[in-house]
C-alpha cells in the first residue's frame, strides 16, 4: 500500500530544501581566506574595536541574565538551579502529558488561573505559545505531538479523509493500525519494556508494536467521563509501588475547544471552560502533592491548536465559481478551514486550480480574495503538507476567520473554528513544562509541536524513533544533568 509506508522522514536539521546550499552555508564559518596585506595600525584599531564591542555585549548579556534571574528568584521564591533536580521519591522519571483541546494561547489570561500560573511560574513556558502543525486540526496535531512527525508523515492528514489507493475512509473512530503511521510515545515507551498509560489521546487505542492498549492503562475514548474522574484515575497510578508506576501518561480534556466552536473565542462560556481546566490542573497538582511526588513528576501541559471567531458574513461559496469552473461536492473532501479537493482522474489539476483562482481573483466572487487555491506541491514549504498520497491534490488556504461552503443558505451563525494556516497567531496554543528537568520561570521562544516527542524521550532517557523534530532541541529547553 503506497500510502502505508513511511518513507524518508526529513528532520528539521535537514529541513532546507537544498542540502547543498545548507552545507555551503555551514562551511562559510570554517572557510579560511588567504590573509590580506594590512597595516599594523589598522589591525590594532580593529582589535580594540572588536574587544570593546565584545565586552559591552558581554556586560549587556550579564546585566540581562542577572536581572532576569533576580526577577525569577523574587517571583517564584524557589532556589535557582542551573542543573536538573534529583528525584526525591520516585525511582524513575515520570511524564504526564496533558492536553486541553483548543486552548488558544492567551486563554490563560481570560480569568484567574492560579494553578496554570503556578506551573508557568515554576516551570518553562513557550513565551508566545506553541505552534501547531498544519492543518491546525485536532487529530493531525495530537498525533504530531505524540510522534514528532508532520501529518504528511504520520498519515493523519485530517480528522476524516479517504485513502485514494483503496478508497477506505478514515474517521476519528478508526483504530486500524494501517492509518496510524510513525511511532507514538506510548509505543516507544512500551518498546523499551516500560509502562505507559493513556487517558485518551488520538491514536492511543491503536495496537502498534509492543503497545496493545492494555485495559488497565489505556482508556477507550468516552467523552462523557467527567474530567475529575480522568484526573483521579491518573493520580491513582501513583499509588502503586514506585517501580510499577507508568513512566509516561496522557490526560486529555475536550474543553475549551467544545465551547470555542459554538460561541467563538471571546465569550463568557470560554472563560468558564478555562477556569474549569485550571481547576483540573489544581486537582492534579494537589493529588501529586498529597502523594509527595509533585516535584518529581514532569507535567507537560499543551493544547492542540487555537480558535478564531467565525461569522455568517465571512463565507466563500464554491458555487459562486460556476462561471469559471463547476466544483461538484463529490470532489470536495473537506471544506473548511482546510479546503481539500480531489477531482476525478482525467481532469487537469493545474487547470482546475487556475480556473478557481481566476474566479476568486475576479472581484466578482464574494470574499473571493480571502481564499487561494494551490496544487499541494506548490503550497508554502513551511506547511509540510504534500508528501502523502492521502493529501488531496488541491488545497485551499483560507484567510483567518473565513469559511468555505458549497452554496449559500439562509443559515445564520457565529461561532469559532480552527484548521487554518499555522502562521496565524490565533491558531497558537500553550506549552508549559514543569518538573525536575525544566528550569523555573524560564521563557523559551515559540516552537512547533513536533519537537515535543524528542523532549519527552529525552526526559525519560530513552531512544526515540526517527521524527521531524530537531534532535538537539531538548538541550535548548531542558536543564543539563549535574556532572559528577
Ligand atoms: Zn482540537
Amino acid at each position: 500500500m503506497g500510502s502505508d509506508k513511511l518513507t524518508q522522514i526529513p528532520t528539521q536539521e535537514d529541513d532546507p530544501p537544498n542540502p547543498t546550499t545548507a552545507l555551503l552555508s555551514f562551511n562559510t564559518t570554517t572557510t579560511h581566506h588567504p590573509p590580506r596585506p594590512i597595516t599594523t595600525t589598522l589591525l590594532l584599531v580593529t582589535l580594540l574595536l572588536t574587544t570593546a564591542i565584545t565586552l559591552s555585549a558581554a556586560l549587556a548579556f550579564a546585566f540581562l541574565f542577572f536581572s532576569s534571574t533576580t526577577a525569577e528568584a523574587t517571583s517564584s521564591h524557589t532556589p535557582i538551579s542551573h542543573f536538573s533536580r534529583p528525584l526525591q521519591k520516585l525511582t524513575h522519571p515520570v511524564v504526564i502529558l496533558v492536553s486541553s483541546d483548543g486552548f488558544r494561547f492567551g486563554y490563560q489570561f481570560k480569568t484567574d488561573t492560579p494553578n496554570i500560573h503556578r506551573l508557568i511560574r515554576n516551570g518553562t513556558e513557550a513565551e508566545t505559545g506553541l505552534i501547531p502543525v498544519f492543518p491546525t486540526l485536532t487529530f493531525p496535531n495530537h498525533y504530531s505531538i505524540a510522534t514528532g512527525l508532520y501529518p504528511a508523515f504520520h498519515g493523519i492528514i485530517n480528522n476524516y479523509f479517504v485513502d485514494p489507493i483503496n478508497g477506505d475512509s478514515f474517521n476519528m473512530g478508526s483504530h486500524e493500525p494501517k492509518w496510524w503511521l510513525g511511532e507514538p510515545l506510548w509505543e516507544t515507551v512500551a518498546n523499551h519494556g516500560l509502562k505507559a498509560a493513556t487517558y485518551f489521546w488520538p491514536g492511543s487505542e491503536v495496537h502498534k508494536g509492543s503497545w496493545s492498549c492494555p485495559a488497565k492503562f489505556c482508556m477507550n475514548y468516552n467523552g462523557s467521563v467527567p474530567f475529575e474522574e480522568r484526573v483521579d484515575t491518573v493520580l491513582s497510578y501513583f499509588d502503586a509501588p514506585s517501580s510499577e508506576i507508568p513512566v509516561f501518561m496522557t490526560l486529555y480534556f475536550e474543553d475549551p475547544d467544545h465551547q470555542g466552536h459554538q460561541v467563538g473565542p471571546d465569550d463568557p462560556e470560554i472563560t468558564d471552560a478555562v477556569a474549569r481546566i485550571d481547576r483540573m490542573i489544581g486537582r492534579l497538582i494537589k493529588g501529586l502533592e498529597k502523594r509527595g511526588v509533585f516535584e518529581d513528576v514532569t507535567i507537560i501541559m499543551v493544547g492542540d491548536h487555537g480558535m478564531v471567531g467565525t461569522c455568517d458574513k465571512k463565507l466563500i461559496f464554491l458555487e459562486d465559481l460556476a462561471k469559471w469552473i463547476e466544483i461538484p461536492k463529490e470532489w470536495v473532501q473537506s471544506y473548511s478551514p482546510l479546503l481539500s479537493i480531489r477531482p476525478p482522474s482525467g481532469y487537469s489539476l493545474s487547470d482546475v486550480v487556475a480556473k478557481m483562482n481566476e474566479g476568486l481573483g475576479s472581484g466578482k466572487v464574494s470574499n473571493g480574495d480571502k481564499l487561494k487555491v494551490y496544487l499541494k506541491e506548490e503550497l508554502p514549504g513551511r506547511l509540510h503538507f504534500s508528501a502523502s498520497e492521502r493529501i488531496p491534490p488541491i488545497i485551499g488556504l483560507v484567510e483567518e476567520g473565513f469559511k468555505v461552503e458549497q452554496k449559500g443558505s439562509e443559515r445564520k451563525e457565529c461561532g469559532g473554528a480552527h484548521g487554518y494556516d499555522n502562521a496565524f497567531f490565533s491558531m497558537r496554543t500553550i506549552f508549559i513544562g514543569h518538573g525536575p528537568q525544566f528550569a523555573r520561570g524560564l521563557k523559551v521562544p515559540s516552537f512547533e509541536n513536533v519537537q515535543i516527542y524528542n523532549l519527552v524521550t529525552s526526559i525519560l532517557n530513552i531512544k526515540g524513533a526517527a521524527n521531524n523534530g530537531t534532535s538537539s532541541f531538548p538541550n535548548t529547553v531542558l536543564l543539563p544533568c549535574k556532572s559528577i
